[in-house]
């Protein structure tokens, strides 16, 4: 496998310091920075086995590749060394099927964790007007909008929005956090806001979090997950093409929020299992850029880790500018 060039990067995007390594995955660099903690990703313009794909296409070549034993399945697992489905069709693939129940999909039992996070915390569903952001494909939303006032959820995909709203009956609005403003589409003001892993796809938290003051009344609750920067979070997106954008420190998000009024009152860190899916054909590849990588002064955990932060809003930064 041929070594890929160094990245072209001036520093690090969120706080422009130049304490950063560079590393690269089969489809991405990640930019991890030693002053902020958070890692970018950057998308690699070619991946290094995608021409592999094509000889499968050569008539001779092809019919000669079928003949092996596995064939098929070796050219299933090969579609992953190329370009694959676009970021906004994503969703799609779950409500496409007409399924509009919760059970047994990968957003099984979330409501029922994020209930019981709020049970511990005192705060009651029953009075909340919620915002649920990029909420896609609305499982978890529907289950919260039984036991909550009222609740409004976002998504990014047109076809996404308008299925979540006639499939599941889900008050949905068209929204892009990385370009369009929380405060130019929302006039009444919410008591929860939950943005479940979407955090990880933000260009600007700084700005984002300005944006989350001007729509969340005074006693607001947040509640964010997202995944923290680790070495497996890197290793197991690496043949997807459409993947977290930033992998952030919870030091950082804390510091973000505080600046805006948000105080932490609870925040727990769980380690996912071990990132192996169990898929033989990828091992080598796996191997090959864990070695590449393993010095690196990232988190070397072969654990993705997951963290949950419950924020308050106790100061409103924003009156004296919202009330202009
Ligand atoms: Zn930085």
């Amino acid at each position: 496998m041929k070594k890929s060039k160094q990245v072209k990067t001036t520093g690090c995007v969120i706080c422009r310091s130049i304490n950063i390594e560079s590393f690269e995955m089969y489809k991405h660099y990640w930019i991890f920075c030693s002053e902020c903690g958070n890692a970018s990703q950057l998308p690699r313009e070619t991946y290094p086995l995608e021409f592999l794909i094509k000889i499968w296409n050569f008539p001779f070549l092809g019919k000669i590749l079928s003949k092996f034993p596995f064939a098929n399945t070796i050219k299933e697992h090969m579609q992953y060394f190329g370009k694959s489905l676009a970021a906004e069709e994503l969703y799609d693939q779950y409500l496409n099927d007409g399924n509009i129940n919760i059970s047994g999909t990968a957003w099984e039992g979330i409501p029922e964790q994020i209930q019981d996070l709020l049970r511990k915390n005192d705060i009651s569903l029953s009075t909340k007007r919620v915002l649920d952001i990029s909420a896609g494909p609305g499982f978890v939303a529907k289950e919260i909008q039984k036991k909550c006032k009222e609740i409004v959820a976002t998504e990014l995909s047109p076809n996404t929005v308008s299925r979540m709203n006639s499939l599941l009956g889900l008050p949905t609005v068209k929204f892009d956090f990385n370009a369009e403003k929380l405060s130019e589409k929302f006039d009444q003001k919410f008591d929860l806001v939950m943005m479940r892993h979407s955090i990880n796809f933000c260009n600007n938290v700084e700005d984002f979090a300005v944006e989350l003051s001007k729509i969340t009344n005074p006693g607001a609750v947040v509640l964010l997950s997202f995944v923290s920067p680790t070495l497996a979070s890197c290793l197991r997106w690496q043949f997807e093409d459409y993947i977290y954008s930033f992998l952030f420190s919870k030091n950082y998000l804390e510091q973000v929020f505080y600046k805006r009024g948000f105080v932490v009152a609870s925040c727990e860190i769980k380690s996912r299992r071990f990132f192996w899916s169990g898929k033989l054909f990828f091992l080598p590849f796996l191997l090959f850029y864990l070695s590449l990588n393993v010095f690196k002064k990232i988190d070397r955990s072969l654990k993705p880790k997951n963290v949950t932060m419950l924020f308050y809003k106790t100061v409103d930064t924003n009156t004296s500018q919202a009330d202009q």
